[in-house]
This record gives structure tokens, C-alpha cells and sequence, in this order.
């Protein structure tokens, strides 16, 4: 197992894609089997000394960041063992190990005529990363995160021992329970907090009658080592039909966005075989565009809103697909000059590039400003969508700090990003930050849709789950964590770990 202990040689792991500042750890190791993450754990354990698991760094709420102790690196834990299909090739499933990048596992999937579907926006990241942060793809939509996809983990715990859990196995009941090989028992009380059924990835997804396994995903590094993970696989959609509308105003890309929610949704409840059953809906507001049209002049100028789309195939006709979609769009009053369909295979992939761009670009000019980036991972309740996007028009017209909104709009789940310039704005932007996270979970959202809590979103932690609540997910870190090496810092502030 290489472990190197010069600074030099591992800066970049100090660091991930959040702009926190740089944290610092004495040496990095990079196991390259179970046994070997086994080995790493216990000697912090018995030595009580802190680990942070790294994996790809992608991620933007500083989870890979240590401070203090060791970096363990997943990098060489990076095999893809098994791919098999079943149901004559329409389904099948992959044995990976944590340290594979979705790219790479897409790849390989392809072979078989498969694909990996929560398939999250940056192919770098580790899937191991993903797992640890519950995140989700922009067909979120139709597909959901990448909890549904998840039958099976090993998991090193911080106590040292090994769990292997298989999905619908250990349905929980009144009390959290682990029966260790060598005879030990460790067991706490289930949390009381409800767990909606939004897209979330903040906090531990644990409660009555859920599943052992889920536990371990978006549990962000401070519960164990995910070692082994076993995937589900669909089949590869065929063709995709993708199309962008631009709109003079929000209000009516919002009705646009509301009008294929309803047909997708009376589509999969079998009401409805003519309807639209988009798998992503994006949206981009008037500066996300004003952003994008330093890179893309194509496009409109003078627009309040666009909504991109996608849609597969399913009956060999894309032109009548996309007619639908026209259709709907024609009948909001929007020209046939400010619709784009890919119909063109080039048009298709810069649709795809402006929406992958657009983040980065983003992260540029932050910058370049020099004041850290503060964005939302905000996602609310179907029924309250139309609400919080009227909250956010009304509060940011209010505020002069530069900012752009986008994200899945299939979700209710909008990336609000703020580009401060001055110490004053940054101050300002996180005022409205706060104001924003509480008016969230009045309407029955959550402050953390896909990133997870990290360590830059801790502090918020409170803004949706009660004192209480906070201390019972402490109380279940310390039931396999009982000296307290794992992920320090992430979800949990560190005060709350010596209140339980
Ligand atoms: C341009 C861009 C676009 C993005 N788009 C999306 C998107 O569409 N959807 C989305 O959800 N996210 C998105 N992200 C965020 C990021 O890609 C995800 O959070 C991803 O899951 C992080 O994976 P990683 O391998 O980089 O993990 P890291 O950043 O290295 O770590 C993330 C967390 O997981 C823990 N961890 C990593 N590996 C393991 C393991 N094996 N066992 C236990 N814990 C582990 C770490 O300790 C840390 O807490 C985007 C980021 C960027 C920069």
C-alpha cells in the first residue's frame, strides 16, 4: 500500500470542487484491496487518530477535506469485477469497487448493451463518491438518485469491522442493531425524524421500516469505507430527443415545465399512451443565460427563461415526439425561432455542453471575483415549487449580488448560485443564503437535494432537522464510530459530536 507523507506530493487532495479553503493531513494512503482499507481503519481506530475518505474530489461541500490525521484514497481501489446481464439483456448489474468513475463504468456498461442511469452530471466522479453523497443525474426525473440503483455494499466500518449488506435484508425496527462477526454487538435507538419522500442527500436517511443499506448511502464518509458496491444496470435507451424552448417570460416556462410534469406524470400511471414523458427538465433564468451567451452567441438575447429537455425514443419516431413537444410549445405563444430541437446531431451535443458549461463558467467568474461561491441545493415539495420560485424572484430582485438560477425544474430543485465581488455582497448573499434554506423547509423541502451537507452546509444543518434530531444521527455516527475517527466534520459541526 503506497503511503506518502510530503505535503507537495498530495496538496490536490486537501482540496475538492467547493473553493473551501485547503485542509491539511499528515500523510495520504491508497489501499488497494478490502483487507487493505480493513488494515488502514482498524490502526486509526485502536490509534485514534482521524481519516478522511477521498474519492474523485468533485464534490462541492468540502467532504474530502481533512483536517488532521490521514487522507485514505480510494484511487486504487478502481475495478469494475463483474457485468451481467439477465432478462435477455434488458437489465443486469455490475461489481465495482469504489474508486471507478461513472465515465468509466458507462463504458464498460455499454459493452453490454447497458447503462448506469443516475448517471450524475460530472463523469469524473468516483462511484463510491456518489454512493457516499446519494447524488442524482439530470434525468433525475424520470430515473431518481442513485439510491434506487444500489443492491449491494461492503462497507468498512470506523470500528473496524466489516459489513455486508444486501438490499431488503435488514428492514429496520425500533432499534438500530449490528451483530459483529467476532461476537461484539453495537446497537442505538432509530431516529424520530420523519423522511420525506423529496430528492434529499442531507442527513442519514434512517428511520422505521427502512432498509439497512440505505443507511450507507449519503452517509458522506463519516460511517465507513464503502468497499465494494453492486450496481443495477438498464438497458441502453436508443435514440434521445432533446430541445430547448426560450421565453420572454418565467411565468410561462414555468407553465411549460408544469404541462409536461402532468403528462409524464399521467404517462406513468398509464392514463395517457399520446403523452410527453420527458426524462430531464432543466432550467436556466435570465442571467444563467446571459452567462451562457458569453460562450453560445446563438443564443436569444432578451430571454427571461429556458427550458431544456430530453426525451428517448420509444416508438421509432422522433419526429412525432418532437412535434409534441412543439405543439405545446406553440400553444404558449412561443415563435418557432425560439425553439431548438436536436434534430441536428450537432445541436443535440451543444445542448449538452451548454448545460454541463454552464456550472464551470460559473465557477470562473467566482473566481476570478475572489469571494468564495455560495450557491443553493434546494428542492421543495411538488405543490410548493410554484411558491419558493416566486420567493426567489421577489427576494433576489431585492439583492445586488450577482447571481444566476438553474437546475432541474423536474425536480422543484434549483441551483441558485450568488457571485459576490465585494466583502459586503458575500456578507449580504449569505444573510439571503439563510433566508432561503428556512423558507425550504417551511415548504416541506430540503437545504441539500444531491450534494449532501459536507462540511460547508454543517453549520445549516440546524435549518432543517431539531436539535434532537441532529443528536440521535450523532448517537447512530457513534454507534460504529464510538472514537470518533471518521469524516469528522461532515454533516455534524464538531460541538454536537461531544453532546451525545
Ligand atoms: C461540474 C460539476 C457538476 C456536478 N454535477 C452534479 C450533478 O449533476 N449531480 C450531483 O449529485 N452532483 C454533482 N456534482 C457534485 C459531485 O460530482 C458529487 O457530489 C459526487 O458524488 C462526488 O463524488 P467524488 O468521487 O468526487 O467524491 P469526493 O468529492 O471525493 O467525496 C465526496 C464525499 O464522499 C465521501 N466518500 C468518497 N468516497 C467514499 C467511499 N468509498 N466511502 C465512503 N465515503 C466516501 C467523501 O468523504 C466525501 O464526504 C457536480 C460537481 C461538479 C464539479
Amino acid at each position: 500500500m503506497i503511503r506518502k507523507y510530503d505535503i507537495n506530493e498530495f496538496a490536490s487532495y486537501l482540496e475538492d470542487s467547493s473553493g473551501m479553503s485547503k485542509g491539511y493531513a499528515r500523510e495520504i494512503v491508497f489501499p488497494e484491496s478490502e483487507r487493505e482499507v480493513l488494515e488502514c481503519i482498524r490502526e486509526a481506530n485502536e490509534k485514534k487518530f482521524r481519516i478522511t475518505v477521498s474519492g474523485a474530489g468533485t464534490g462541492i461541500v468540502g467532504g474530502r477535506i481533512p483536517y488532521g490525521g490521514s487522507i485514505l484514497s480510494t484511487d486504487k481501489l478502481n475495478r469494475i469485477s463483474e457485468i451481467t446481464t439477465d432478462k435477455g439483456g434488458k437489465i443486469g448489474r455490475a461489481i465495482i469497487e469504489p474508486g471507478v468513475r461513472i465515465e468509466d463504468l458507462k463504458k464498460e456498461a455499454k459493452k453490454a448493451g447497458l447503462t448506469y442511469l443516475p448517471d450524475p452530471t460530472e463523469q469524473n466522479a468516483f462511484i463510491g463518491g456518489t454512493v457516499a453523497t446519494n447524488a442524482s443525474g439530470a434525468r433525475g426525473f424520470k430515473y431518481g438518485a442513485t439510491r434506487n440503483y444500489i443492491d449491494k455494499l461492503n462497507v468498512v466500518l470506523a470500528n473496524g469491522q466489516l459489513l455486508k449488506i444486501a438490499r431488503g435484508r435488514r428492514i429496520l425496527k425500533d432499534k438500530l442493531c449490528f451483530d459483529f462477526s467476532d461476537g461484539s454487538r453495537a446497537q442505538c435507538a432509530l431516529p424520530d425524524y420523519a423522511i420525506g419522500r423529496i430528492k434529499n442527500s442531507a442527513g442519514y436517511f434512517l428511520g422505521q421500516g427502512t432498509d439497512l443499506i440505505d443507511l450507507f448511502i449519503g452517509q458522506e464518509g463519516t460511517l465507513g469505507v464503502i468497499t465494494r458496491i453492486e450496481v443495477k444496470l438498464n438497458m441502453l435507451p436508443g435514440d434521445v430527443i432533446s430541445g430547448v424552448g426560450f421565453f420572454k417570460s418565467a411565468e410561462t416556462a414555468l407553465e411549460f415545465v408544469s404541462i409536461l410534469k402532468k403528462q409524464a406524470c399521467a404517462k406513468f400511471h398509464n392514463k395517457e399512451e399520446k403523452n410527453i414523458d420527458a426524462c430531464c427538465l432543466e432550467y436556466f433564468d435570465r442571467n444563467a443565460l446571459k452567462i451562457l451567451q458569453t460562450k453560445y452567441a446563438q443564443i436569444p438575447k432578451q430571454k427571461a427563461a429556458a427550458v431544456y429537455f430530453e426525451e428517448e425514443v420509444q416508438d421509432g419516431n422522433p419526429l412525432l415526439l418532437m412535434g409534441r413537444y412543439a405543439k405545446v410549445l406553440t400553444q404558449l405563444e412561443i415563435p418557432e425561432k425560439d425553439i431548438w430541437f436536436s434534430d441536428a446531431s450537432s445541436y443535440a451535443q451543444l445542448f449538452q455542453n451548454m448545460r454541463h458549461e454552464l456550472p464551470c463558467l460559473v465557477n470562473e467568474i467566482v473566481k476570478n471575483n475572489g469571494f468564495a461561491k455560495i450557491s443553493t441545493d434546494i428542492s421543495v415539495a411538488d405543490g410548493h415549487f410554484l411558491a419558493m420560485h416566486a420567493f426567489y424572484e421577489n427576494k433576489l430582485k431585492e439583492t445586488k449580488v450577482p447571481y444566476c438560477m438553474f437546475g432541474h425544474i423536474g425536480e422543484n430543485h434549483m441551483h441558485i448560485n450568488f457571485m459576490p465581488e465585494s466583502e459586503q455582497m458575500f456578507n449580504k448573499a449569505k444573510g439571503l443564503y439563510r433566508e432561503l434554506l428556512h423558507e425550504a423547509v417551511r415548504r416541506e423541502g430540503t437545504i441539500a437535494a444531491e450534494h449532501g451537507i459536507g462540511k460547508l452546509k454543517a453549520e445549516y444543518l440546524e435549518t432543517m432537522f431539531n436539535k434532537r434530531h441532529i443528536k440521535q444521527m450523532v448517537a447512530v455516527k457513534k454507534t460504529v464510530d464510538p472514537n470518533l475517527i471518521l469524516g469528522i466534520g461532515n454533516i455534524f459541526k464538531e460541538d454536537y459530536l461531544s453532546q451525545v
